[in-house]
């Protein structure tokens, strides 16, 4: 290994964040930490961690929450920690993007045998890379989650800017309507296609030049859409 890898712990709870960091270093990986969803969005940018161990419980945002956002520009590998004991939580951060879970309390070697599994499968990185998109005169900023279009702010609400985020990190690829559902409402919408649709709506009258007519985001009958930058 030239270079150490390093991870982002993601965990409010310091005591947890502490030894799951010092477990790390003890096996040669650099760690950066964060203590909130906030925190881990800016650490997650500067860093450019290569696996990411995120607590689905945050003081400021839901885990899952942040996977969706973090999803519309990285695909580095995510961990889930969780105390939760329902199900529907761990499904939930996988349909967003999650690769992994474990339930608390997990012991290190665990831990260090996921990371080093979720580390040899890691696919190249596919999604745009950096934290901001552009596109026509559109920025992205994939942090802050902000869109201005030629440096005037564009006023978008949550789902809005999660849905042209992800697409448009993903320009020129056909995503399903499931697909799409699924990343940006989360894995209990999977089904509802005409909340896509009244978005994709909104959504082209905030974007597009003639939203009769949209030159972004095209639709693939009966598939999905796909956004051209
Ligand atoms: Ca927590």
């Amino acid at each position: 290994m030239s270079e150490a890898e390093t991870i982002l712990i993601v965990e409010d709870e310091e005591r947890i964040r502490e030894a799951v960091a010092m477990a790390l270093e003890g096996e040669g990986f650099s760690v950066c930490q964060a203590g909130s969803a906030a925190h881990a969005a800016v650490q997650a940018a500067a860093a450019r961690p290569d696996l990411v161990i995120l607590d689905l419980g945050l003081p400021d945002r839901d885990g899952v929450d942040f996977i969706r956002d973090y999803r519309a520009w990285s695909s580095v590998p995510i961990l889930i920690l969780s105390a939760r004991t329902g199900e529907g939580s761990k499904v939930d951060a996988l349909d967003a993007g999650a690769d992994d879970y474990l339930t608390k309390p997990f012991g290190v070697a665990e831990l260090l045998a996921r990371v080093r599994a979720l580390l040899r499968r890691r696919s190249p990185e596919r999604l745009a890379s950096v934290p901001t998109i552009h596109f026509g005169d559109y920025a992205i900023d994939c942090v802050n989650r902000t869109v201005t279009r030629s440096g005037v702010p564009l006023h978008l609400t949550q789902i809005e800017y999660r849905l042209l985020a992800f697409l448009a990190a993903n320009p020129g690829r056909v995503l399903t309507h499931r697909h799409l559902l699924t990343r940006v409402w989360g894995g209990q919408a999977a089904e509802n296609h005409q909340y896509l649709r009244v978005y994709v709506g909104h959504l082209r009258q905030k974007i597009e030049d003639n939203p009769a007519q949209p030159r972004h985001i095209i639709t693939e009958i009966g598939v999905g859409y796909r956004f051209e930058p």
